[in-house]
Formats: structure tokens, sequence, C-alpha cells
């Protein structure tokens, strides 16, 4: 299992890229993700009005305190910042044991104690970007690519891909 903890999330500013993380961290294979910093109920209902369409499982909640998820957190945390060791560097190790996953993710401020309970910190090249992008490549990296061939269960809306233009099916409940 694959959990994504979104740290420091603010309403006003991160509501897009809060909801990108949740996306992403959906379309690739997490199986959930728990915002902290302000808690945001239009974001989530969003986020599960996207899985009640499109499909799950996928679970999305607040907690207000970090701390306590970290604490309670029985298998691996592993923090995406851009100081870490490079992901190509370090992903085997990572892969090593089934324990499950947490991958926490910043916004504007990481706070220095993350850095010393992960364990690992891994870097999706040592430049900065983007909480989604790190997400996405960790996840591509980490599911080795299967993840593209996920399907989701009781979607009531798909994509019938297509050459060109846009193919949906619709399921009539
Ligand atoms: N300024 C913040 C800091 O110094 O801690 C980071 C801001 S960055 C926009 C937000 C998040 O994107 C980071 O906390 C990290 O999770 C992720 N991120 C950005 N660049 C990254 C990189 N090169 N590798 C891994 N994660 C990255």
């Amino acid at each position: 299992i694959i959990k994504v903890l979104r740290l420091g999330h603010r309403k006003a500013r991160d509501a897009r890229i809060t909801t990108h993380v949740c996306l992403t961290a959906r379309a690739f294979g997490a199986s959930e993700v728990i915002i902290t910093g302000e808690d945001d109920k239009r974001l989530i209902e969003n986020v599960d009005d996207v899985t009640e369409r499109w499909g799950g499982p996928f679970r999305v909640s607040y907690q207000k305190d970090w701390k306590k998820i970290l604490k309670e957190w029985k298998g691996e945390i592993i923090h995406l910042t851009m100081y870490g060791i490079p992901i190509q560097d370090i992903i085997k190790k990572i892969k090593e044991s089934n324990k499950d996953k947490l991958v926490i993710v910043g916004g504007p401020r990481v706070p220095g104690e993350i850095f010393k309970l992960a364990d690992f910190n891994v870097a999706v090249t040592n430049q900065p970007h983007s909480e989604v992008s790190a997400l996405a490549v960790f996840l591509h990296m980490f599911f080795e690519g299967k993840e593209l061939e996920k399907r989701f269960e009781n979607p009531k809306i798909e994509v019938i891909p297509s050459k060109s233009g846009k193919k949906i099916r619709e399921s009539k409940i």
C-alpha cells in the first residue's frame, strides 16, 4: 500500500495544486492521500467526486496533526525533497521491503524534523520543481510503469482511447 501525505495545505493558495497531488496519486496507483495544513472540505469533495465518477478505490482525508500521523505509521516513510538522494540511486533499496509506504510531499515550508523522521529522503533530480511532478515520477519508478495499466473499479465514466477526438463510455446507473 502506498499512501501520500500532503503537508502544509493552504486553502486559498493551494486548492489547485493539492487537487492535482490527489488526482496524480489516484491515477498513478497510490491508495490514499492525507492532507494536513488547513482543512478544505470542498477540495476533498471534488476529489471524492472524481473517484465516484472515474472509479476507485481511492481515499482522501484531512488530519490536523502530521506528527501524529507519522508516529502512528507502521510502514516506511519516504520524503520527496530536492535535497535528498537521487531516486535512481535509491529506488531499488526502497523496493526491497514490502512494508507499506507513506510518501510525503511538502508545501511552502517543510519542517526540518521531517528529514530526520523519514526512512528515505528522495530527490527526483536535485532541482526545484513541484510536488505533483515529484510524486508522479516517484510512483512511476516505484511501480515500474505497471500503474499505467491500472483499471479502476466501478467507474461511471471511462475513456475509450482514440486517435482523434474524445470518446467516452458512460454507465447508465
Ligand atoms: N521550498 C520548499 C522547501 O524548501 O522545503 C519546497 C517547495 S516545493 C514547490 C514543494 C514540494 O515539491 C517539496 O516539498 C517536495 O516534496 C516537492 N519537490 C520539489 N522539487 C523536488 C525534487 N527535485 N525532488 C523531489 N521532490 C521535490
